[in-house]
């Protein structure tokens, strides 16, 4: 088996082992990681220029907390927009029941 950080032939102690030691392990994960890290994104809300430090989409934690108030809002009117489509076909049919009686 070999090492997919450092190339080492090694006997894997576990099914599925990657990597010959813990070290690598952790190494390959931080290289990994280390490329989400790296490059200029624009933030989602504003738009402003950042280079990445981790996984944030947003310049600020005013522009994340300003976004994460709006999705919650949109899932909210979804729900309530659901719930009123729900209640006008309920009016409706109890509507046809009542002129159905006629
Ligand atoms: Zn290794
Ligand atoms: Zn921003």
């Amino acid at each position: 088996m070999e090492c997919k950080f450092c190339g080492l032939d090694f006997d894997p102690k576990i099914r599925f082992q990657k990597y010959c030691s813990e070290k690598c392990r952790v190494s390959a994960w931080k290289k990994k990681r280390n490329k989400i890290k790296v490059g200029v994104i624009y933030c989602e809300r504003c738009g402003t220029e950042i280079v990445r430090k981790n996984a944030t989409r947003f310049c600020s934690t005013k522009c994340y907390m300003i976004n994460a108030m709006k999705e919650r809002r949109k899932s909210y009117e979804s729900i309530k927009k659901k719930d009123l489509a729900g209640k006008k076909s309920r009016s409706l049919i109890s509507r046809m029941k009542t002129e159905g009686r006629k």
